[in-house]
């Protein structure tokens, strides 16, 4: 099959199509930044649309305009089922391969729609019929924005509703644009979008400043007691035990960022937060320079993702896990201490 082209996908959009966006289990910043965006965008144009995700996500984001429109797909499995094999076309979000959104995966798989994935991950596993992908790009927010000013042309419908859900994608997925990733192309996207109407200081506010109590007593409990720093290979893990979540009735998104703080560890390259889900143990792995985070995920943890960012799961214990990473450092000694 030949992929779709923009140009074929303008033709498309021009009239009124029943569409679904999709994104990643646990929707961060950027999955469901982009999607919001794109889904105000689509509707100002006329499109029925639904935005459906697999999973809840962080309670730091309940505040992004157009939330209501957002639909868990677990919670009504055959609608969702049948506007997903009804849809024209299907936007598939910040993510690649179809394992990232769980029980989705099979119904976007067997959908008849025209699959639009729009993404920055490595490894495509190319089950789309359009690609808008850019594994160089800093969030798929930025290749949302992108792609409705350069394949859609259409720079004139930016409102101050789409321009904070992509300035939030952009803001999370670069961690405050401190990451290597922020380019000055970000930063000329960032400040159309706050031209468009996104009040940056707001969006800091409602993402950074918005933790619970219970948080922020779980953060300092896990650096005073969870944090581990190996020191000859440059390396620290955070781990969380299943009575440490129940302790601090820790929700979706409490652990966002948690890892960065292991990282900010002078001289740490490397840096692991390893969580027992009870269901699965959840690594997340951070790393500075070349350290591939990504070939580790994918080699011993299932997962995968970017070079300095990604993730993963194991069902062993969390002793096991942690076990396992440490046997990994010796292998990793030389880019890790050089
Ligand atoms: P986080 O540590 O924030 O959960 O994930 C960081 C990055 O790792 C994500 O942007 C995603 O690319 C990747 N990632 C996280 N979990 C998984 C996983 O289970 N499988 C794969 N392939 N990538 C993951
Ligand atoms: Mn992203």
């Amino acid at each position: 099959m030949t992929m779709l082209k923009s140009e074929e996908l303008k033709r498309i959009l021009a009239e009124p199509k029943q569409i679904v966006i999709t994104t990643h289990y646990k929707p961060d910043g950027d999955a469901l930044g982009s999607s919001l965006g794109l889904y105000f965008w689509l509707t100002a144009k006329g499109h029925r649309v639904n935005l459906i995700v697999p999973s809840d996500f962080p309670a730091f984001l309940d505040w992004l305009p157009g939330l209501d429109n957002v639909q868990i797909y677990t919670q009504d499995i055959p609608l969702h089922d049948r506007q997903i094999a009804d849809a024209d076309l299907l936007f598939c979000l910040d993510f690649n391969g179809l394992g990232r959104i769980q029980e989705m995966g099979e119904p976007i798989r067997q959908a008849r729609g025209i699959k639009c994935m729009i993404d920055h991950h490595l490894d495509p596993e190319g089950f789309e019929d359009y690609a808008y992908w850019d594994p160089t790009a800093a969030a798929t927010a930025q290749l949302i924005y992108r792609f409705l000013v350069d394949e859609m042309q259409d720079a004139e419908h930016i409102s101050a509703d789409m321009a904070t859900c992509l300035y939030t994608g952009i803001m999370t997925d670069t961690g405050s644009f401190r990451f290597r990733s922020t380019t000055s192309e970000i930063h000329r996207i960032i400040a159309s979008l706050i031209d468009c109407g996104a009040q940056n200081w707001a969006i800091h506010e409602e993402i950074y400043n918005s933790s619970s109590e219970n948080r922020l007593k779980f953060l300092g409990f896990c650096l005073l007691n969870r944090l581990e720093v190996i020191h000859p290979y440059n390396a620290a893990i955070i781990h969380v035990t299943k009575e440490d979540l129940q302790q601090f009735q820790v929700i979706t998104g409490d652990t966002e960022g948690l890892v960065n703080y292991a990282l900010s560890i002078k001289g740490i390259r490397l840096a692991a937060l390893i969580i027992d889900r009870s269901e699965q143990i959840k690594l997340s792995l951070r790393s500075i320079g070349e350290v591939p985070c990504n070939e580790i995920c994918k080699l011993y943890f299932n997962g995968g993702g970017h070079l300095n960012a990604s993730g993963g799961n194991s069902k062993e214990s969390l002793e096991a896990v942690i076990a396992k990473f440490k046997s990994i450092l010796p292998i990793y000694k030389e880019i890790l201490t050089k």
